[in-house]
């Protein structure tokens, strides 16, 4: 794929609110989603971001603004879920996003504006529904900082495990308890070994941990039986959003050895709405190299093009919205910031590493990329590791009532990520909110 007039950072749209500074949905980005207006009986449907507008894809397909393999895109975008797009493959995915570019770009002719603007529905009216029909879902652990601070914890003396750093490794996660941003959860109730216990107790989580991550749309599939080359990896995957792996750590650490996370992952997972395609990240793109010390991957994990742009340069921030500063005005308090151009792995290793075995992905599959945390502390993506196992608690910043702190969630809590990329020569794009909120537990 090649950067193109979509990219352009002096592309502009006849929507004012698309050409401000600093907005996550310029013209340059064009993410996807599922939507309706909020509150109403309307169907789901897939959408556009543009400013403070979305594009809706239903009534642009019956519209006679596009034409051809555009058309045909949009009409599988008015479905509930956007699987059968997905499936269409990157060709349909760019003349869609190209055709949406002609329609609201400042020199559209006034009958396409026309058409556009009788598409555009207001973005803080909508709710957003899960885009995609997600069959199955990977979480992989693939920052080297995470697995050494959380390592740390659990195992001093062997820190990273051997094999951390020859594959991206992964686990079989939960589908069924996947929502979109917004989602509220009770407080997981189950098993845990309490330090220096001799037996475990039963009840409410005590740790409960955010992990923030990128999510991976899986665009095309595969056939069971043929892998995917690392160099045919990224014609695979329709876009990139934001995922939080919410973690009942006190559950998790007693239960997953020997086979691994189980009740401590399954109870919620959050995803961000919006997915920003694989096109719109072209020009965040950075070499991805390997520290002098590290090993180089075996030749399937491999491949030029991933070498010299396999990285992705995502900022990402994460923080906090207590009761507290919600009852009193205060805006949430931040806690971290990172970028996805650490991570030890890039998305098209994780994509060929989980069919190297003859695994076949699905249109709408999605993968976890596994905590991102950077290499300072202040950097890291779980509140594990900022408090360190729980043992240096947070002072929450800029409250205007009593300091808050905390090791872990309270009830109450909600945790937001954003995310964003900018780059010489490029616009600034956005992701738009991850949003969760911790009830709490039911029962005992
Ligand atoms: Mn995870």
């Amino acid at each position: 794929m090649q950067r193109n007039h979509t990219h352009d950072p002096a592309a502009a749209s006849w929507l004012p609110t698309a050409n401000m500074a600093g907005g996550d949905f310029p013209i340059q980005n064009l993410p996807f989603a599922v939507f309706r207006r909020a509150g109403s009986d309307e169907a789901f449907r897939g959408g556009v971001a543009i400013g403070d507008q979305v594009v809706d894809l239903a009534a642009l397909a019956a519209s006679t603004g596009l034409a051809g393999l555009a058309r045909e895109a949009a009409q599988q975008c008015a479905r509930e879920t956007l699987n059968e797009f997905l499936a269409m493959g990157p060709k349909a995915w760019q003349a869609l996003r190209h055709a949406v570019f002609a329609l609201l770009e400042q020199d559209a002719t006034p009958d396409m504006v026309s058409i556009a603007r009788g598409c555009l529905v207001p973005m803080d009216t909508v709710e957003y529904a899960l885009p995609n029909r997600i069959g199955d879902y990977t979480d992989f652990y693939t920052s080297l900082d995470h697995a050494r601070n959380v390592g740390a914890l659990i195992r001093p003396d062997d820190p990273v495990s051997p094999n951390f750093r020859w594959m991206p490794i992964a686990y079989h996660g939960r589908a069924s308890s996947i929502g979109v941003s917004g989602q509220q959860f009770h407080r997981p109730m189950g098993q845990a070994m309490p330090p220096g216990a001799t037996a475990p107790v039963y009840g409410a989580c005590a740790r409960l941990d955010y992990e923030l991550e990128l999510g991976i749309h899986v665009g095309v599939g595969n056939t069971q039986g043929q892998p995917v080359a690392l160099a045919q990896a990224e014609d695979h995957i329709f876009g990139i959003c934001m995922l939080n792996d919410w973690s009942a750590r006190d559950i998790q650490f007693w239960e997953m050895n020997p086979l691994g996370p189980f009740l401590g992952k399954n109870f919620a997972t959050t995803i961000s709405p919006w997915i920003i395609t694989m096109e719109a990240l072209l020009p965040y793109r950075q070499a991805w190299t390997r520290a002098a010390g590290e090993p180089q991957p075996l030749a399937y994990l491999d491949a030029e093009g991933n070498r010299q742009h396999g990285a992705l340069d995502i900022q990402l921030e994460v923080s906090l919205q207590t009761a507290q500063r919600l009852e009193a005005g205060d805006a949430p308090a931040r806690l971290s910031r990172t970028s996805f151009r650490h991570q030890y792995w890039t998305v098209a290793q994780m994509l060929t590493h989980h069919t190297m075995g003859g695994c076949n992905l699905l249109p709408g599959d999605l993968l976890g990329t596994g905590t991102i945390s950077g290499p300072s502390p202040d950097q890291a993506g779980a509140i594990i590791e900022l408090t360190r196992g729980g043992t240096q608690p947070l002072t929450l910043e800029g409250g205007s009532g009593s300091p808050e702190q905390r090791r872990f969630l309270d009830d109450g809590d909600s945790v937001i990520f954003r995310g964003w990329c900018e780059a010489p020569g490029a616009a600034r794009i956005g992701f738009g909110e991850c949003r969760g909120t911790v009830l709490p537990a039911l029962g005992s």
